[in-house]
């Protein structure tokens, strides 16, 4: 039995299937069922070892690179064994009826792209897009370790970047970065033109990402949250599906098609 209230779920699929061009906001939450964990909220969040502020910042980095390496290899290879969840798996489905639908995410993670899903914004960058810390230019051909999922306590100097000799980060915005340019120009462009937005798995905590929705909110979107827990953003929804992604959108999805 679903624990989606029923009522909610026939509201929501009525404003998506009224919808002409929905969109998504995407965070940690929308990748818990795959089990890669979130930062806060209903698993626990748990981390192995520490807390990702603690852990996820250019000074972290510069204070104990293989620390830091390590734990993003770990990370990797995490990832690299998880499988989209029905979740992901709805959103890229909505892409056939509304081909033009966009997905901003906050996730480092590849299961939107994996599960099939094309247009997609990642506001915070990617796990796998390494790059030299000192020079900034891209590297490629680092290979993530079978066994590094199995091994949190992983510690690993980064490689060394071909032109400059500088260390390789991973290609993830940290604490008290600036998120890149380009990605956040399209996100805010997809944003302010859709007219539903679908709030998955994010405890609207971080900027500027958090404030997406009400960007969209303020340029007319409706918006459905979706997360089992309420966050700043209930104020701005129109219907919350309080409730697991991957349990709850394929039931959205469902509705709205035969609506
Ligand atoms: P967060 O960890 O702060 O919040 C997660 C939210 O998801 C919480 O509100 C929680 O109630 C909700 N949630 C938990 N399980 C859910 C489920 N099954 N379905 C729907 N919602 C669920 O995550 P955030 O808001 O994305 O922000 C923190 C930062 O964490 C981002 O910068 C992101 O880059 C990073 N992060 C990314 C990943 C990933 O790539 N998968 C994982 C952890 C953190
Ligand atoms: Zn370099």
């Amino acid at each position: 039995m679903s624990s989606v209230n029923k009522g909610d779920l026939r509201a929501a699929a009525t404003l998506l299937a009224a919808s002409n061009r929905p969109a998504a906001l995407t965070g940690a939450g929308m990748s818990a069922e795959s089990g890669i964990s979130t930062f806060r909220g209903a698993d626990g969040g748990l981390w192995s070892r520490w807390s990702p502020e603690e852990l996820a910042t250019p000074d972290a980095f510069r204070k104990d690179k293989g620390l830091v390496w390590g734990w993003y290899v770990w990370r990797m290879g995490v990832v690299a064994q998880a499988r989209p969840n029905a979740g992901h798996r709805a959103l890229a489905a909505l892409a056939e009826r509304w081909p033009e639908f966009a997905i901003v995410t906050q996730n480092v993670d590849n299961l939107h792209e994996r599960a099939g899903s094309a247009r997609v914004s990642h506001l915070h960058g990617g796990l796998y897009e390494h790059r030299c810390f000192a020079c900034a230019r891209p590297h490629s051909g680092f290979e993530v370790p079978a066994d590094a999922a199995d091994n949190p306590q992983l510690r690993l100097q980064p490689p060394r970047c071909r032109h400059c000799g500088g260390y390789i980060r991973p290609g993830v915005v940290w604490f008290g970065e600036q998120l890149p340019e380009a990605p956040w120009r399209q996100s805010t462009a997809w944003l302010k033109n859709c007219d539903l937005l679908l709030v998955i798995g994010t405890s609207a905590v971080v900027q500027p990402a958090a404030s997406l929705a009400g960007l969209a909110h303020r340029h007319g979107a409706k918006v459905i949250l979706i997360n089992p827990e309420a966050t700043e953003h209930s104020a701005l929804a129109d219907v919350h599906l309080k409730a697991g992604a991957a349990e709850v959108l394929p039931l959205l999805l469902d509705q709205a098609n035969n609506s």
